[in-house]
């Protein structure tokens, strides 16, 4: 068979099982509001929490970044990339996220991948939750370990499994992401960090989008739950609350020294870029100095969620900003994503393989207004009827 006859074949598979997709192309400034083929839509679709990615303060720090550093750090970190804008972002994150060290990446993605497959080897065992995000499957696979799946959010099966199989390898690592992306819902940490005492094991879990959103100067869920600890390795990205791009490690001081070292991920790739991590360091200082953006948005989330239970909808347990609706099939989720856009709302059908479910998945913005909640509960209500 011919590569193009491959290919072709497969793509027609997807399209039948309607489980095509394709990008969308998005005028204009983000923000709550934006431009989609020509047409205004409420923004429902971004990872832009706070509303930070277009935040005058941001976009001057990254134009001052540009002027003084020029446009791409030109190297890797242990080469001829590093700057000491690199430094003073890992500082911060550090000091904010209360661990000694933080390395920083060129995206959550990339950390992920390295810092399993730095840590972990054949003589290892990894333990993930099955619903984690794909860097965190792919970094396992990469490192090479034995890796077994719990069922989500099963302290019970992951015991089980521990039980079982910890005694037959060397190191044991737990993996989880504390708000899962495509649910909404929190892992539950206190009963990791337990179990992971129990038997012998480390713990990774990633914050991507618990930063800026959870904890009470918007850390994530070790500081909702109070944890900390040697054993607990913090993942995140500047990508998503944080409006940047990037993303980063924080812990020990060994740790980050060790990847530093061995990490593959951030040896041999090119330093973040000025811009990007100017404005990454800029909104690590606005979130915890403005609690009150946190408060908005969680309003807004209360606010959503008290008006989807009003229409009688069904929506999967959340307590983060991404709230999602349930539907029954791929082709009806893609059917009623497309009516709320014609009715003014960009809202993305999620559906396999990415989740096992099909669902409409709402994220929450601080900069949400009150008619915006309002005008999609009419714009539901007004699909349903027809
Ligand atoms: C988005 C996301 C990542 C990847 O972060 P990027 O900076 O976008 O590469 C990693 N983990 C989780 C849970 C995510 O949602």
């Amino acid at each position: 068979m011919s590569l193009t006859e491959y290919l072709s074949k497969s793509l027609n598979t997807i399209k039948r099982a309607n489980w095509y997709r394709q990008e969308k192309t998005i005028t204009g400034l983000s923000g709550a509001v934006i431009e989609l083929d020509g047409k205004k839509l409420v923004n429902f679709a971004s990872n832009d929490y706070l509303g930070l990615a277009s935040d005058e303060r941001l976009i001057n720090a990254a134009i001052e970044a540009l002027q003084k550093y020029g446009t791409g750090s030109t190297g890797s970190r242990l080469l001829s990339g590093h700057r000491k804008l690199h430094e003073d972002l890992e500082t911060a994150i550090a000091s904010w996220k209360g661990t000694e060290k933080a390395l920083i990446f060129s995206s959550g993605y990339s950390a992920n991948m390295g810092t399993i497959a730095a840590l972990m080897n054949q003589k290892d065992l990894i333990l993930g939750d099955e619903y984690n995000h794909s860097s965190l499957k792919n970094g396992a696979k990469l490192s090479q370990s034995q890796v077994i799946e719990y069922s989500h959010n099963n302290c019970q099966d992951l015991e089980a499994k521990l039980h079982k199989n910890r005694s037959h390898y060397r190191h044991c690592l737990i993996i989880s992401d504390s708000v899962f992306s495509m649910d909404g819902d929190l892992c539950p940490l206190p009963e990791l960090v337990a179990i992971a005492k129990k038997y012998d094991c480390w713990l990774l879990l990633d914050e991507a989008h618990a930063t800026g959103v959870i904890g009470k100067t918007g850390a994530g869920c070790l500081e909702h739950f109070d944890v900390k600890g040697e054993n607990i390795i913090q993942i995140g990205t500047l990508s998503k609350a944080m409006g940047s791009l990037g993303g980063y490690v924080t812990g020990s001081e060994v740790l980050i020294d060790f990847l530093r070292n061995r990490c593959p991920t951030w040896i041999y790739t090119t330093a973040l870029s000025p811009a990007d991590t100017a404005a990454a360091l800029k909104a690590v200082e606005i979130i915890q100095r403005e609690s009150e953006k946190r408060q908005q948005l969680w309003q807004n989330i209360t606010l959503l969620k008290q008006n989807l239970t009003s229409l009688n909808l069904s929506f999967f347990p959340s307590e983060s900003a991404i709230l999602c609706l349930k539907s029954k099939t791929a082709e009806q989720a893609l059917i009623l994503s497309l009516k709320l856009q014609e009715n003014g709302f960009f809202a993305p059908a999620i559906r396999p393989p990415t989740v096992p479910t099909s669902r409409i998945r709402f994220s929450v913005m601080a900069t949400h207004k009150l008619e915006h909640f309002t005008q999609l509960n009419k714009a539901i209500a007004r699909i349903d009827n027809t």
